[in-house]
């Protein structure tokens, strides 16, 4: 009930770069929606005419891909892809595909291996020494600019040569789309805040997972491909190609990366400084608008001189994930009210420059992965914000002109755009403050009952051992207190949970079959977020441990009651405990059942391992 095929006609009929296509088979199968209901009424297109629209090719081109070939009013379908890209690489021996496994409907999800050396196998690509991009388009499929891009991409550096020597320079590892079930999910109403193509696919998978979410937790098909095949090919740069909504600006196209403050300092200095630069020069010379994604989080949606938010992104988003596992991860965002030619053009010049700008610059980068893998830090942050201490940045804005109206509609006030630029200057705040952290342990270790762990452990590449022996072990260990549904309903298929541990010290009994997992490795702090009760991106957030919460075995009150009294009348400490909880506790004081239990809690008849995490921190 969103995206209108009739408004893309209207404003295809009015872009000169497109000719208008109309056609009759929308209005039959929405027949039960009012046209007005039909058609996405989108703020005025900003005229543009960058340089970049040269790499499009001519129509008589052999190589032309399917969106050139429509004006870039179309991408092709699953089937349409797979079926050009089988022919580009029959024609280019540079060229292989890859399976990285299927989707839960049997989908390949194909990646293709660019080599000049024809060098198909992980080992063999290592052994040539050359840096490795690895881009990854449609983890959400209506944002698919970067499918588009890559096959163009693809084309030029081998089958057409105009771009060969960027294989001289590196190898090239492309996924045209991940969420490929999503991508057959496909109409004209996918993405009602977007420009075009005409028909796009679904964010989320055929379970309704957004892969974006699941980089942690990996409940899907897909994101176990995409894990071991990171894991296998090792590259060196990844690439996570989207569009984003938001509010109109004159930006074309944003990047990002969780900078200073997160996991992977060593290399986010490399990409502040080295690729970042590098890449802005290459956009702006080929007529793009690049920013950081940062320009796409107005603090107030209503009000752009309140400024901006830079937020870090959890572990369960790509880039995120990247900085945990020291893996340099660069989150790309098209802006969705710009025309589709300006985007895939625009993600075309990025990924060029992205293989040029690493290439260039590999032995620093590859110094600073190192350096972030090595340094075991005696804490690990798992969460940030905004510096309570430190002034907002002023930054320029490349703005369209605004303004805001009351709104019969909603009774509150809308936003109008009117297609103006301007620049504006605004505040900018920084959210990479630690907010909170831990401190690192030597190793987890988990009881084999919780053994289910084991595989995603596997999958994300994290070294351990399973002891053969059983051990007693001194460790500490965590009690779950205030457990919270977070939120009170379901988000991506599981219920999450907040909880506030408390430390204990123990000897706790590990039966053979436990895991060891030693965090001094080069996935040690991805370990530490996902066994670290207090982190967002935990088992236990994530909800893998509920079952700690129940309390299992109780007692008759009947039984309690006689007991309770020796219990005060052997016991003057305890009985003033009981007097001031009383007079202190109103809550306590009216509740038959808590007081009951306290007195249960106090018998070695209670359950000693309830709320208790079983996990335990070697230190
Ligand atoms: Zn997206």
């Amino acid at each position: 009930m969103k995206h209108s095929f009739f408004l893309i006609s209207i404003w295809l009929a009015a872009n000169p770069l497109f000719g208008a296509e109309p056609s009759a088979t929308r209005a039959t199968t929405v027949s039960q929606f009012s046209e007005a209901a039909s058609h996405a009424i989108l703020p005025p297109l900003v005229p543009w005419n960058g340089k970049s629209r040269a790499l499009a090719v001519s129509k008589t081109d052999p190589w032309i891909t399917p969106s050139e070939k429509s004006d870039f009013r179309l991408s092709p379908s699953y089937d349409e892809t797979v079926a050009w890209l089988r022919k580009l690489v029959t024609a280019a021996p540079e060229l292989k595909m890859i399976s990285l496994g299927k989707s839960s409907e049997g989908r390949d999800i194909w990646m293709v291996v660019a080599t000049r050396e024809k060098q198909f196998t992980p080992e063999q690509l290592h052994q040539n020494g050359k840096p490795t991009i690895f881009a990854q388009a449609g983890i959400h499929p209506g944002e698919i600019d970067g499918k588009d891009a890559g096959l163009m991409l693809l084309r030029d550096m081998t089958a057409r040569g105009t771009k060969k020597e960027l294989l001289d320079r590196a190898n090239f590892l492309f996924v045209p789309f991940f969420n490929v079930d999503g991508h057959e999910r496909s109409s004209q109403f996918g993405r009602v805040n977007q420009r075009g193509p005409e028909k796009m696919g679904w964010r989320t998978n055929s379970k309704n997972l957004n892969l974006n979410r699941d980089y942690t937790k990996i409940d899907s098909p897909e994101m176990e491909g995409m894990i071991r095949t990171l894991n296998q090919w090792q590259p060196d740069l990844y690439l996570d190609l989207h569009v984003t909504d938001g509010a109109d600006y004159q930006y074309d196209i944003t990047f990002g990366f969780n900078g200073a403050g997160g996991h992977s300092p060593a290399i986010a200095d490399w990409l502040e400084r080295t690729f970042r630069p590098a890449v802005t020069k290459d956009l702006v010379a080929m007529g793009h608008i690049p920013g950081s994604t940062d320009v796409a989080n107005w603090i107030d949606p209503l009000d752009l001189s309140k400024g901006i938010k830079a937020w870090m992104s959890d572990a369960r988003f790509s880039n995120g994930y990247g900085d945990v596992r020291h893996l340099p991860t660069v989150l790309v965002e098209t802006h969705s009210l710009k025309p589709y030619n300006q985007r895939v053009l625009g993600t075309y010049v990025l990924l060029e420059s992205a293989i040029r700008t690493t290439a260039a610059g590999i032995s620093p980068l590859r110094q600073a992965i190192g350096a972030d893998r090595k340094a075991n830090a005696p804490t690990v942050p798992i969460s940030w914000d905004v510096d309570p201490n430190a002034p907002a940045e002023t930054i320029e804005y490349k703005a369209i002109e605004s303004r805001t109206v009351p709104s019969a509609i909603s009774g509150g006030l809308r936003i109008e755009f009117n297609g103006k630029p301007m620049t504006t200057k605004i505040p900018c705040q920084h959210g990479n403050h630690v907010s909170a952290s831990v401190r690192r342990p030597k190793a987890y270790w988990i009881p084999p009952a919780w053994s289910e762990l084991e595989a995603r452990l596997q999958i994300h590449g994290i070294q351990f051992e399973r002891t053969t022996e059983p051990r007693d072990l001194k460790v500490s260990m965590y009690r779950l207190e205030e457990l919270k549904l977070q939120p009170e309903q379901p988000f991506e298929g599981r219920f999450q949970i907040t909880v506030k541990p408390i430390a204990e010290e123990r000897t706790e009994h590990y039966p053979a079959g436990s895991l060891r997992v030693p965090t001094n490795q080069p996935l040690g702090d991805l370990a530490v977020i996902l066994f670290e009760p207090a982190a967002p991106d935990s088992f236990v957030q994530w909800g893998f441990f509920n079952e700690v919460f129940q309390h299992t075995e109780y007692i008759e009150g009947y039984i309690l009651e006689p007991m309770a009294e020796r219990m005060l009348a052997n016991d003057q400490k305890l009985a003033e405990e009981f007097r001031q909880k009383l007079a202190t506790d109103e809550t306590f004081r009216a509740s038959s059942t808590e007081r009951l239990r306290w007195f249960y809690s106090k018998t070695p008849f209670f359950d000693e391992r309830w709320k208790l995490y079983p996990v335990g921190r070697e230190e």
